[in-house]
C-alpha cells in the first residue's frame, strides 16, 4: 500500500541531498528512509564508516537509492550540483562537541556558519527546499538561572520552559567562547529565517534537545583519539566499559532531557515528508519527560550498565572535576534545557516514546557489544595502542 503523509496524500518518492550523512544523526535518517520509505538519498559527508553497512553489499534491498559522495563541502563546487538534482537538501554538517566549542572556536564558529552559507544560497537559488539542523543550545542559559536559588519563581515554567516563538536566547560573555556554537547556531538560524521572510526560501529548522543513542561520537582510544573528550553519552559509555569513575562536571547539578534517536528521527522524517506543514517553522525536537541532573543520569547509567554487563559497579563510581580542568579556559554551561512540545505536536502530532531507562537500556546494551572487546584488549596491550 502506498504511504500517505498527515493529509491522506501519496507520498511521492524524493531525492535528498544530505549533508553530513556519515555523522551520527545522519546514520540514523539514512537507516530510516532506506528502510521505511522509498526516497532517494544522496550521503555527502567527508566520511562514511558509519553508514559503510548501507553502502556494502550492493545486494542489499536499497542499493541505487543511496549514493554516497565524499565531498568537503568547504571547497567542492560539486555541492550545487548535488543541491540541484534534490528535492530537498537536509544540512546535519557542524562541529557539535562542546570541548570544541571553548577550545576551538573559530573552526567552531566556521563549521556552525561560514560553511552552512553556501548550502543556504544553492537552495535559494534553485527553489529548492532545505531543512537546517541548528540546537536547542540556541535558548543558552534559562530565565529562572539569574533568579536566587530560593526564588519560587523557579518552579514556575515560564522562567524554564523553552519556546521557539517567545524564549529569549541568553548568552554567557564573549570571553566564555563556550558560546562561539550557540552564536554561530542563531546566526545562521536568523540569516535562513531571513532567506524565508525576503526571498521566499522554503525552510524548517530543527532544535535538537540531547539526542543520544548508538553510533554517537566516539570512544576515546578506540575509534576516535584517546585524548578527544565526545560528549556526555560518550564519555561516560568510555568510563563504564574501562571501569573508571565517571568525572562529574562542576558538581553534575545541570540538568538536560534526553531523546532516544529513533524516536528524534521520526519527527524528522515528519518534517521531509510534510512540507506544507512543516515549512516556515523552526521546532523542538526533545522528550521533556526524560530530564535529569547530570548527577542522575550517572547512577542511571552505573546501575543500566551493570544489568547489560553484567559487572558490578566499582567501588567508587565518580569523581568530581571542575570545568576548567575538563574542558579549559572559557567553558560554560547552559542550566537547564525542557523543550515546549506545543508547535511540533500542532503541526506533526508528533511526540516522543521511549523512556530515559529504556534507550540507555538499548544504547548501553550496543556499546557493550560494540566496545567490550576491543576496550579489554587496548588495557591489555597498551603499547600497541
Ligand atoms: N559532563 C560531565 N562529565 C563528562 C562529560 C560531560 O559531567 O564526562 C556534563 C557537561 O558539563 C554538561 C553535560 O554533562 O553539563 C552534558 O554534556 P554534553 O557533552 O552531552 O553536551 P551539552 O548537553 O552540554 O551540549
Amino acid at each position: 500500500m502506498a504511504r500517505v503523509d498527515l493529509d491522506g496524500n501519496a507520498i511521492k518518492p524524493m531525492t535528498i541531498c544530505m549533508i553530513g550523512a556519515g555523522g551520527f544523526i545522519g546514520s540514523h535518517l539514512c537507516e530510516k528512509l532506506m528502510s521505511d520509505t522509498s526516497h532517494t538519498v544522496l550521503a555527502v559527508d567527508v566520511y562514511n564508516d558509519k553508514i559503510k553497512h548501507l553502502l556494502e553489499p550492493e545486494s542489499l534491498p536499497w542499493s541505487g537509492r543511496i549514493q554516497f559522495h565524499r565531498l568537503n563541502i568547504k571547497n567542492d563546487s560539486r555541492l550545487e550540483g548535488l543541491i540541484k538534482c534534490s528535492d530537498l537538501t537536509i544540512n546535519l554538517a557542524a562541529i557539535c562537541t562542546p570541548a570544541d566549542y571553548n577550545t576551538r572556536p573559530l573552526d567552531t564558529i566556521y563549521s556552525n556558519f561560514i560553511d552552512a552559507l553556501p548550502v543556504v544560497k544553492y537552495c535559494l537559488e534553485n527553489n529548492k527546499r532545505l531543512i537546517h539542523f541548528s540546537t536547542c543550545e540556541v535558548y543558552g542559559k534559562t530565565i529562572g538561572s539569574f533568579l536566587p536559588k530560593d526564588s519560587p519563581l523557579c518552579q514556575d515554567p515560564a522562567y524554564y520552559i523553552l519556546k521557539e516563538d517567545a524564549s529569549p536566547c541568553i548568552f554567557g560573555s564573549v570571553e566564555k567562547q563556550r558560546w562561539s556554537y550557540a552564536c554561530a547556531k542563531q546566526l545562521i538560524e536568523r540569516l535562513i529565517y531571513a532567506e524565508g521572510a525576503e526571498n521566499g526560501l522554503e525552510f524548517t529548522i530543527v532544535r535538537p534537545f540531547n539526542w543520544i543513542g548508538p553510533r554517537m561520537d566516539f570512544i576515546p582510544g578506540i575509534d576516535g583519539p584517546s585524548e578527544g573528550v565526545p560528549r556526555v553519552l560518550a564519555c561516560f559509555s568510555n568510563n563504564l566499559l574501562r571501569r573508571e569513575p565517571l568525572k562529574l562536571v562542576d558538581g553534575g547539578e545541570s540538568q538536560r532531557t534526553f531523546i532516544y534517536i529513533k524516536d528524534a528521527i521520526e519527527a524528522v522524517l515528519l518534517m521531509i515528508e510534510n512540507p506544507a506543514r512543516a515549512s516556515g517553522h523552526i521546532f523542538n525536537v526533545g522528550n521533556p519527560n526524560n530530564e535529569v541532573t547530570v548527577r542522575q543520569l550517572v547512577e542511571m547509567m552505573t546501575k543500566v550498565y551493570s544489568k547489560v554487563s553484567g559487572e558490578d559497579a566499582i567501588q567508587t563510581p565518580t569523581v568530581d572535576v571542575s570545568s576548567k580542568e575538563f574542558y579549559g579556559e572559557g567553558y560554560d554551561d547552559s542550566d537547564k534545557r525542557i523543550p515546549d512540545m506545543t508547535i511540533i505536536n500542532k503541526q506533526l502530532g508528533w511526540n516522543p516514546k521511549t523512556s530515559l531507562w529504556d534507550l540507555l537500556e538499548s544504547t548501553l546494551t550496543y556499546q557493550h557489544r560494540t566496545y567490550a572487546e576491543a576496550i579489554k584488549q587496548a588495557i591489555a596491550k597498551p603499547s600497541a595502542n
